[in-house]
Protein backbone atom coordinates (compact mmCIF):
# COMPACT_ATOMS: atom_id res chain seq x y z
CA UNK A 1 0.00 0.00 0.00
CA UNK A 2 1.62 3.49 -0.73
CA UNK A 3 -1.36 5.54 -1.43
CA UNK A 4 -1.24 8.74 -0.25
CA UNK A 5 -4.72 9.83 -0.26
CA UNK A 6 -5.58 7.36 2.92
CA UNK A 7 -5.21 4.17 4.70
CA UNK A 8 -7.07 1.81 6.24
CA UNK A 9 -6.76 0.59 9.90
CA UNK A 10 -9.88 -2.07 10.92
CA UNK A 11 -11.97 -0.29 9.03
CA UNK A 12 -10.83 2.99 9.96
CA UNK A 13 -9.82 5.07 7.56
CA UNK A 14 -7.20 7.71 7.74
CA UNK A 15 -6.48 10.68 5.79
CA UNK A 16 -2.90 10.87 5.82
CA UNK A 17 -2.78 14.80 4.81
CA UNK A 18 -4.77 15.65 7.14
CA UNK A 19 -2.59 13.97 10.13
CA UNK A 20 0.32 15.46 8.30
CA UNK A 21 -0.13 18.22 5.85
CA UNK A 22 3.36 18.61 5.05
CA UNK A 23 3.48 14.63 3.66
CA UNK A 24 5.49 14.09 0.62
CA UNK A 25 5.60 10.61 -1.22
CA UNK A 26 8.26 9.18 -0.24
CA UNK A 27 7.18 10.03 3.38
CA UNK A 28 3.86 8.10 3.08
CA UNK A 29 5.95 4.84 1.21
CA UNK A 30 8.14 5.31 4.02
CA UNK A 31 4.59 4.89 6.31
CA UNK A 32 3.72 2.00 4.29
CA UNK A 33 6.99 -0.08 4.67
CA UNK A 34 6.79 0.72 8.70
CA UNK A 35 2.55 -0.64 8.28
CA UNK A 36 3.49 -3.91 5.66
CA UNK A 37 6.32 -5.30 6.87
CA UNK A 38 5.64 -9.28 7.60
CA UNK A 39 6.63 -8.91 10.96
CA UNK A 40 4.67 -5.57 12.17
CA UNK A 41 2.77 -5.68 15.08
CA UNK A 42 -1.38 -5.30 14.85
CA UNK A 43 -2.01 -1.39 14.08
CA UNK A 44 -4.50 -0.56 15.92
CA UNK A 45 -4.45 3.54 15.32
CA UNK A 46 -3.29 6.51 12.99
CA UNK A 47 -1.07 9.22 14.43
CA UNK A 48 0.10 12.20 12.88
CA UNK A 49 1.73 15.54 13.96
CA UNK A 50 -0.99 17.76 12.37
CA UNK A 51 2.37 20.55 12.25
CA UNK A 52 1.60 23.26 9.52
CA UNK A 53 4.92 25.21 7.96
CA UNK A 54 4.29 28.13 10.30
CA UNK A 55 4.01 25.71 13.53
CA UNK A 56 7.46 24.23 11.72
CA UNK A 57 9.18 27.30 12.20
CA UNK A 58 8.36 27.95 15.32
CA UNK A 59 9.87 24.59 16.72
CA UNK A 60 12.72 25.09 14.72
CA UNK A 61 13.07 28.17 16.56
CA UNK A 62 12.53 26.83 19.96
CA UNK A 63 15.14 24.30 18.67
CA UNK A 64 17.74 27.02 18.45
CA UNK A 65 16.81 28.59 21.37
CA UNK A 66 17.37 25.31 23.61
CA UNK A 67 21.08 25.85 22.53
CA UNK A 68 21.37 29.71 22.64
CA UNK A 69 19.21 30.33 25.82
CA UNK A 70 21.09 27.95 28.57
CA UNK A 71 21.84 30.19 31.72
CA UNK A 72 21.17 29.44 34.90
CA UNK A 73 20.44 33.14 35.53
CA UNK A 74 16.56 33.03 36.78
CA UNK A 75 17.80 30.23 39.77
CA UNK A 76 20.65 33.36 40.84
CA UNK A 77 17.55 35.35 41.11
CA UNK A 78 15.34 33.13 42.46
CA UNK A 79 12.75 34.09 40.18
CA UNK A 80 11.60 33.28 36.92
CA UNK A 81 13.12 34.89 33.91
CA UNK A 82 12.09 38.06 32.82
CA UNK A 83 10.58 36.11 29.59
CA UNK A 84 8.48 34.04 31.77
CA UNK A 85 7.13 36.51 33.84
CA UNK A 86 6.14 38.80 31.20
CA UNK A 87 4.52 35.62 29.38
CA UNK A 88 2.49 34.64 33.15
CA UNK A 89 1.37 38.39 33.65
CA UNK A 90 -0.18 38.70 30.11
CA UNK A 91 -1.77 35.15 31.18
CA UNK A 92 -3.36 36.26 34.41
CA UNK A 93 -6.03 37.99 33.14
CA UNK A 94 -6.79 35.75 30.58
CA UNK A 95 -6.85 32.26 32.16
CA UNK A 96 -10.14 31.87 33.95
CA UNK A 97 -8.75 29.96 37.14
CA UNK A 98 -5.88 32.37 37.31
CA UNK A 99 -7.80 35.50 37.41
CA UNK A 100 -9.51 33.34 40.54
CA UNK A 101 -6.31 33.20 41.96
CA UNK A 102 -3.93 34.99 42.10
CA UNK A 103 -6.11 37.48 40.06
CA UNK A 104 -5.79 39.19 36.96
CA UNK A 105 -3.69 42.23 38.48
CA UNK A 106 -1.66 40.23 41.26
CA UNK A 107 2.00 41.27 40.95
CA UNK A 108 3.56 39.21 40.59
CA UNK A 109 7.16 39.86 41.09
CA UNK A 110 6.59 41.39 44.18
CA UNK A 111 4.27 38.42 45.33
CA UNK A 112 5.95 35.63 43.68
CA UNK A 113 6.26 33.40 46.92
CA UNK A 114 2.59 33.49 47.77
CA UNK A 115 1.52 32.42 44.09
CA UNK A 116 -0.91 29.69 44.93
CA UNK A 117 -0.08 26.51 43.56
CA UNK A 118 -1.48 24.21 40.64
CA UNK A 119 -1.83 20.87 41.31
CA UNK A 120 -2.41 17.65 39.05
CA UNK A 121 -5.82 17.85 40.94
CA UNK A 122 -6.91 20.85 39.76
CA UNK A 123 -6.11 19.74 36.11
CA UNK A 124 -8.49 16.66 36.77
CA UNK A 125 -10.93 18.76 38.26
CA UNK A 126 -11.73 21.66 35.72
CA UNK A 127 -9.11 21.45 32.76
CA UNK A 128 -11.16 23.70 30.91
CA UNK A 129 -10.13 26.72 33.44
CA UNK A 130 -6.82 26.37 32.06
CA UNK A 131 -7.58 27.53 28.52
CA UNK A 132 -6.91 31.23 28.01
CA UNK A 133 -9.29 33.29 26.64
CA UNK A 134 -9.67 33.62 22.65
CA UNK A 135 -7.30 30.43 23.02
CA UNK A 136 -7.56 28.72 18.92
CA UNK A 137 -9.15 25.17 20.47
CA UNK A 138 -9.72 24.11 17.05
CA UNK A 139 -6.05 23.14 17.06
CA UNK A 140 -6.32 21.02 20.45
CA UNK A 141 -5.06 17.79 20.58
CA UNK A 142 -5.57 15.53 23.33
CA UNK A 143 -3.37 13.09 25.02
CA UNK A 144 -4.19 10.68 27.77
CA UNK A 145 -1.28 10.40 30.64
CA UNK A 146 0.01 7.12 31.47
CA UNK A 147 -0.80 7.00 34.62
CA UNK A 148 2.55 5.43 35.72
CA UNK A 149 2.11 7.36 38.83
CA UNK A 150 -0.84 8.95 39.01
CA UNK A 151 -4.51 8.26 38.12
CA UNK A 152 -4.59 8.91 34.20
CA UNK A 153 -6.01 12.84 33.36
CA UNK A 154 -6.81 13.90 29.83
CA UNK A 155 -3.80 16.65 28.96
CA UNK A 156 -4.35 18.84 25.97
CA UNK A 157 -1.75 20.19 23.79
CA UNK A 158 -1.25 22.54 20.67
CA UNK A 159 0.52 20.61 17.81
CA UNK A 160 3.78 22.71 18.08
CA UNK A 161 3.61 21.66 22.25
CA UNK A 162 3.72 18.13 21.14
CA UNK A 163 6.37 18.27 18.72
CA UNK A 164 8.50 20.37 20.29
CA UNK A 165 9.64 17.02 22.00
CA UNK A 166 11.80 16.43 19.15
CA UNK A 167 14.12 19.27 19.53
CA UNK A 168 14.88 17.87 22.90
CA UNK A 169 15.35 14.64 21.64
CA UNK A 170 18.29 16.51 18.98
CA UNK A 171 19.16 18.39 22.10
CA UNK A 172 19.96 15.14 24.52
CA UNK A 173 21.26 12.92 21.83
CA UNK A 174 24.24 15.38 21.06
CA UNK A 175 24.63 15.88 24.13
CA UNK A 176 25.63 12.19 24.45
CA UNK A 177 27.47 12.37 21.93
CA UNK A 178 24.88 11.07 19.10
CA UNK A 179 24.44 13.35 16.03
CA UNK A 180 21.65 11.79 14.20
CA UNK A 181 21.08 12.99 10.65
CA UNK A 182 17.37 12.77 10.19
CA UNK A 183 15.63 11.93 6.56
CA UNK A 184 12.33 10.06 5.11
CA UNK A 185 14.52 6.55 4.80
CA UNK A 186 15.05 6.06 7.64
CA UNK A 187 13.09 5.12 11.19
CA UNK A 188 14.38 7.44 14.08
CA UNK A 189 12.58 5.69 17.18
CA UNK A 190 10.55 2.48 18.13
CA UNK A 191 8.22 3.81 21.30
CA UNK A 192 8.38 1.02 23.28
CA UNK A 193 5.37 -0.12 25.46
CA UNK A 194 4.22 -3.32 27.98
CA UNK A 195 0.95 -3.01 28.75
CA UNK A 196 -2.33 -4.41 28.56
CA UNK A 197 -3.47 -2.23 26.02
CA UNK A 198 -2.06 1.12 24.14
CA UNK A 199 -1.70 2.70 20.89
CA UNK A 200 -0.19 1.05 18.12
CA UNK A 201 0.66 2.92 15.22
CA UNK A 202 3.48 4.42 12.58
CA UNK A 203 3.84 7.19 11.48
CA UNK A 204 6.34 9.95 10.04
CA UNK A 205 7.89 12.91 12.11
CA UNK A 206 7.82 16.32 9.60
CA UNK A 207 10.17 18.24 11.76
CA UNK A 208 12.41 15.32 11.56
CA UNK A 209 12.16 15.07 7.87
CA UNK A 210 9.75 12.66 7.75
CA UNK A 211 11.89 10.19 9.24
CA UNK A 212 9.67 6.91 10.49
CA UNK A 213 7.71 6.64 13.92
CA UNK A 214 6.82 3.64 15.57
CA UNK A 215 4.97 2.65 18.41
CA UNK A 216 4.93 -1.14 19.55
CA UNK A 217 3.11 -2.98 22.85
CA UNK A 218 5.28 -5.65 23.47
CA UNK A 219 2.41 -8.39 24.37
CA UNK A 220 2.79 -11.50 22.83
CA UNK A 221 -1.04 -11.11 21.40
CA UNK A 222 0.07 -8.33 19.05
CA UNK A 223 2.00 -10.21 17.17
CA UNK A 224 1.94 -11.94 13.93
CA UNK A 225 4.24 -14.56 15.16
CA UNK A 226 7.07 -15.53 18.50
CA UNK A 227 9.76 -14.08 17.90
CA UNK A 228 8.38 -10.91 15.52
CA UNK A 229 8.76 -8.02 17.98
CA UNK A 230 12.69 -8.65 17.50
CA UNK A 231 12.30 -9.34 13.82
CA UNK A 232 10.80 -6.10 13.39
CA UNK A 233 12.73 -3.69 14.93
CA UNK A 234 16.18 -5.06 13.15
CA UNK A 235 13.98 -4.56 9.74
CA UNK A 236 12.84 -0.96 10.93
CA UNK A 237 16.36 -0.49 12.19
CA UNK A 238 15.23 2.84 15.03
CA UNK A 239 18.29 5.57 15.61
CA UNK A 240 17.09 5.15 19.40
CA UNK A 241 14.21 3.56 21.35
CA UNK A 242 12.02 5.32 23.55
CA UNK A 243 9.62 4.23 26.17
CA UNK A 244 9.07 3.65 30.19
CA UNK A 245 11.40 1.54 32.81
CA UNK A 246 8.87 -1.38 32.82
CA UNK A 247 9.08 -1.27 28.90
CA UNK A 248 12.65 -1.74 28.84
CA UNK A 249 12.33 -4.30 31.56
CA UNK A 250 9.96 -6.47 29.40
CA UNK A 251 12.46 -6.00 26.47
CA UNK A 252 15.04 -7.48 28.54
CA UNK A 253 12.85 -10.40 29.59
CA UNK A 254 12.07 -11.09 25.55
CA UNK A 255 15.84 -11.17 25.23
CA UNK A 256 15.09 -8.61 22.23
CA UNK A 257 18.19 -8.34 20.47
CA UNK A 258 18.41 -5.07 18.41
CA UNK A 259 20.80 -2.51 19.56
CA UNK A 260 20.12 0.86 18.86
CA UNK A 261 22.17 3.36 19.25
CA UNK A 262 20.70 5.32 22.19
CA UNK A 263 17.70 4.25 24.72
CA UNK A 264 15.57 7.33 26.00
CA UNK A 265 13.48 6.72 29.27
CA UNK A 266 11.03 8.76 29.75
CA UNK A 267 8.08 9.52 32.28
CA UNK A 268 9.73 8.02 35.63
CA UNK A 269 12.40 8.03 37.65
CA UNK A 270 14.79 4.67 36.14
CA UNK A 271 15.94 2.31 39.05
CA UNK A 272 20.33 2.21 39.11
CA UNK A 273 20.28 -1.44 38.32
CA UNK A 274 17.85 -1.60 35.59
CA UNK A 275 20.16 1.29 34.18
CA UNK A 276 23.05 -0.66 34.36
CA UNK A 277 21.63 -3.64 32.87
CA UNK A 278 20.57 -2.11 29.83
CA UNK A 279 24.05 -0.40 29.23
CA UNK A 280 25.59 -3.42 29.64
CA UNK A 281 23.60 -5.78 26.89
CA UNK A 282 22.75 -3.23 24.70
CA UNK A 283 25.84 -1.26 24.74
CA UNK A 284 24.56 2.23 23.95
CA UNK A 285 24.05 5.39 26.37
CA UNK A 286 20.69 4.79 28.49
CA UNK A 287 19.15 8.47 28.75
CA UNK A 288 17.13 9.34 31.56
CA UNK A 289 14.40 11.98 30.72
CA UNK A 290 12.49 13.48 33.72
CA UNK A 291 9.42 14.10 32.06
CA UNK A 292 5.42 14.50 32.57
CA UNK A 293 2.54 14.60 29.67
CA UNK A 294 1.58 18.18 31.73
CA UNK A 295 5.29 19.60 31.84
CA UNK A 296 6.90 17.98 28.45
CA UNK A 297 10.87 16.86 29.39
CA UNK A 298 11.98 18.52 32.53
CA UNK A 299 15.65 17.66 32.46
CA UNK A 300 17.55 15.14 31.66
CA UNK A 301 20.85 13.10 33.09
CA UNK A 302 24.05 14.35 32.83
CA UNK A 303 26.32 12.68 30.64
CA UNK A 304 28.37 12.29 33.12
CA UNK A 305 25.54 11.01 35.18
CA UNK A 306 25.87 13.44 37.93
CA UNK A 307 22.12 14.48 38.63
CA UNK A 308 19.50 15.55 35.66
CA UNK A 309 20.16 18.81 33.99
CA UNK A 310 17.14 21.46 33.59
CA UNK A 311 16.16 20.51 29.87
CA UNK A 312 14.13 23.78 28.19
CA UNK A 313 15.25 27.28 29.09
CA UNK A 314 11.48 28.45 28.89
CA UNK A 315 10.78 26.41 32.54
CA UNK A 316 11.25 27.68 35.97
CA UNK A 317 11.95 25.24 38.51
CA UNK A 318 11.61 26.37 42.32
CA UNK A 319 11.55 23.57 45.46
CA UNK A 320 9.01 23.86 47.53
CA UNK A 321 9.16 22.86 51.55
CA UNK A 322 6.95 21.20 53.88
CA UNK A 323 5.27 25.11 54.33
CA UNK A 324 4.95 25.70 50.90
CA UNK A 325 7.83 28.22 50.81
CA UNK A 326 10.53 28.18 48.38
CA UNK A 327 13.66 26.76 49.82
CA UNK A 328 17.59 27.28 49.10
CA UNK A 329 18.95 25.55 46.69
CA UNK A 330 21.09 22.15 47.93
CA UNK A 331 17.99 20.99 50.21
CA UNK A 332 15.25 19.12 49.28
CA UNK A 333 11.91 19.78 48.78
CA UNK A 334 8.52 18.98 46.31
CA UNK A 335 9.23 20.54 42.82
CA UNK A 336 7.49 22.92 41.21
CA UNK A 337 6.96 24.23 37.81
CA UNK A 338 6.23 27.25 36.13
CA UNK A 339 6.27 28.22 32.25
CA UNK A 340 6.49 25.91 29.23
CA UNK A 341 5.16 25.62 25.73
CA UNK A 342 1.60 24.59 25.76
CA UNK A 343 -0.43 27.30 24.66
CA UNK A 344 -3.76 25.30 26.08
CA UNK A 345 -2.16 24.86 29.61
CA UNK A 346 0.05 27.27 31.42
CA UNK A 347 2.09 26.08 34.16
CA UNK A 348 1.94 28.55 36.96
CA UNK A 349 3.61 27.12 40.08
CA UNK A 350 2.47 23.62 39.37
CA UNK A 351 3.62 20.87 41.99
CA UNK A 352 5.06 17.87 40.09
CA UNK A 353 4.93 15.88 43.18
CA UNK A 354 8.31 14.53 43.03
CA UNK A 355 11.17 15.53 44.90
CA UNK A 356 14.79 16.81 44.76
CA UNK A 357 17.09 19.57 44.93
CA UNK A 358 18.84 22.10 43.20
CA UNK A 359 22.24 22.37 42.36
CA UNK A 360 23.63 25.96 40.92
CA UNK A 361 27.28 24.96 40.72
CA UNK A 362 28.87 24.54 37.64
CA UNK A 363 28.87 20.48 35.80
CA UNK A 364 32.47 19.53 34.63
CA UNK A 365 30.05 17.93 31.70
CA UNK A 366 29.63 21.79 30.38
CA UNK A 367 25.87 22.28 30.58
CA UNK A 368 25.44 25.56 32.23
CA UNK A 369 22.16 24.89 33.23
CA UNK A 370 21.58 23.71 36.89
CA UNK A 371 21.11 20.19 38.04
CA UNK A 372 17.80 18.66 39.84
CA UNK A 373 19.96 15.98 42.04
CA UNK A 374 18.30 13.13 44.35
CA UNK A 375 15.33 13.29 42.10
CA UNK A 376 12.69 10.42 43.71
CA UNK A 377 9.16 10.40 44.23
CA UNK A 378 7.82 8.13 41.26
CA UNK A 379 9.66 4.97 41.44
CA UNK A 380 7.42 2.21 39.52
CA UNK A 381 6.04 -0.06 41.87
CA UNK A 382 5.74 -3.55 40.90
CA UNK A 383 2.74 -5.48 41.53
CA UNK A 384 2.20 -9.17 40.53
CA UNK A 385 -0.50 -12.06 39.27
CA UNK A 386 -1.06 -15.16 40.69
CA UNK A 387 1.20 -16.49 38.65
CA UNK A 388 4.07 -14.41 39.31
CA UNK A 389 3.73 -12.29 36.34
CA UNK A 390 4.19 -8.25 36.62
CA UNK A 391 1.18 -6.00 36.43
CA UNK A 392 1.59 -2.76 34.83
CA UNK A 393 0.20 -0.36 36.94
CA UNK A 394 -0.55 1.85 33.66
CA UNK A 395 -3.12 -0.68 32.69
CA UNK A 396 -4.86 -0.55 36.35
CA UNK A 397 -4.97 3.55 35.96
CA UNK A 398 -6.21 3.16 31.88
CA UNK A 399 -9.00 0.64 33.09
CA UNK A 400 -10.25 3.43 35.97
CA UNK A 401 -10.33 6.06 33.45
CA UNK A 402 -13.22 5.45 32.56
CA UNK A 403 -14.81 6.17 36.07
CA UNK A 404 -15.31 10.05 37.58
CA UNK A 405 -13.18 10.44 40.80
CA UNK A 406 -9.95 12.83 41.93
CA UNK A 407 -7.46 10.25 42.65
CA UNK A 408 -6.39 6.44 44.19
CA UNK A 409 -4.79 5.05 45.79
CA UNK A 410 -4.16 1.14 45.25
CA UNK A 411 -2.43 -1.20 47.56
CA UNK A 412 -1.36 -5.31 46.90
CA UNK A 413 -1.29 -6.86 50.28
CA UNK A 414 1.69 -9.57 50.94
CA UNK A 415 -1.13 -12.28 50.36
CA UNK A 416 -1.94 -10.64 46.68
CA UNK A 417 -5.01 -9.44 47.80
CA UNK A 418 -6.11 -5.82 46.66
CA UNK A 419 -7.12 -2.41 47.50
CA UNK A 420 -8.25 -0.17 45.99
CA UNK A 421 -9.94 3.32 47.77
CA UNK A 422 -10.95 6.00 45.04
CA UNK A 423 -11.99 9.67 46.35
CA UNK A 424 -14.70 10.59 44.27
CA UNK A 425 -15.46 14.06 43.21
CA UNK A 426 -18.83 13.70 45.41
CA UNK A 427 -20.11 10.83 47.24
CA UNK A 428 -23.17 11.25 45.12
CA UNK A 429 -21.55 10.40 42.05
CA UNK A 430 -19.63 8.08 43.42
CA UNK A 431 -18.53 5.13 40.75
CA UNK A 432 -20.45 1.65 40.73
CA UNK A 433 -18.54 -0.82 42.85
CA UNK A 434 -19.13 -3.78 41.09
CA UNK A 435 -18.37 -2.19 37.40
CA UNK A 436 -14.92 -1.26 39.07
CA UNK A 437 -14.03 -4.35 40.05
CA UNK A 438 -14.84 -6.06 36.87
CA UNK A 439 -13.61 -3.43 35.16
CA UNK A 440 -9.97 -4.88 36.69
CA UNK A 441 -10.48 -8.28 36.64
CA UNK A 442 -8.62 -8.95 33.63
CA UNK A 443 -5.62 -7.28 34.51
CA UNK A 444 -5.44 -8.14 37.69
CA UNK A 445 -5.61 -12.01 36.56
CA UNK A 446 -8.49 -12.74 39.24
CA UNK A 447 -7.04 -11.42 42.44
CA UNK A 448 -8.95 -10.83 45.03
CA UNK A 449 -10.18 -6.74 45.04
CA UNK A 450 -11.73 -4.70 47.42
CA UNK A 451 -12.86 -0.98 45.92
CA UNK A 452 -13.69 1.58 49.08
CA UNK A 453 -14.79 5.38 48.87
CA UNK A 454 -13.09 7.99 50.68
CA UNK A 455 -13.99 11.60 50.36
CA UNK A 456 -10.59 12.58 52.61
CA UNK A 457 -8.07 10.92 50.06
CA UNK A 458 -5.11 13.00 50.40
CA UNK A 459 -6.35 15.34 52.59
CA UNK A 460 -3.73 14.75 55.14
CA UNK A 461 -1.03 14.91 52.50
CA UNK A 462 0.82 17.77 51.09
CA UNK A 463 -0.63 19.73 48.41
CA UNK A 464 -3.50 16.33 48.75
CA UNK A 465 -0.93 13.89 46.56
CA UNK A 466 -1.63 10.21 47.17
CA UNK A 467 0.70 7.79 46.36
CA UNK A 468 -1.27 5.97 43.78
CA UNK A 469 0.42 2.17 44.25
CA UNK A 470 1.68 0.81 46.79
CA UNK A 471 3.33 -2.94 47.08
CA UNK A 472 3.69 -4.68 50.24
CA UNK A 473 5.35 -7.59 48.35
ZN1 LIG B 1 26.56 17.83 33.68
Amino acid sequence: MTHMENIDIKGNKYRLAEHTPLIKPSWAALISKMKDHPSAPIWNSHYGDRLTIEDLSVVNSFGDSLWKKRSPGQWAAGIPSPAIMEKMKLLLPEVPAFRTRPGAEYDLEKGWTEVPFMSREDLARRPGMFIPDGADIKRIVIFNTAGTTGHAIKVVQHPVGACSYEPMVDFVLRRHGLSPEWNDSMVATILVGAQNHTVTCATVVTSWGGAGFIKINLKSSEWPHAGAADEYSHAMNPFFLNGDPISFAEMLKQGISYRPKAIISTAVAMAAGLKKELREFYRCPVIDWYSSNETGPIAYTCPEDDGFHILPHDIYIEIAGPDGNPLPHGERGEIVITGGRNPFLPLLRYRMGDFGYIDISPCSCGDPMPRIRGLEGRIPVLLRKGDGSLINPVDISQSLKRFSYVQHRFIQRRDLSCELILRPVSMDSKPDEKLVISALENVLGGLPLTVMFDEGLGMDSRGGKVIPFVSEL
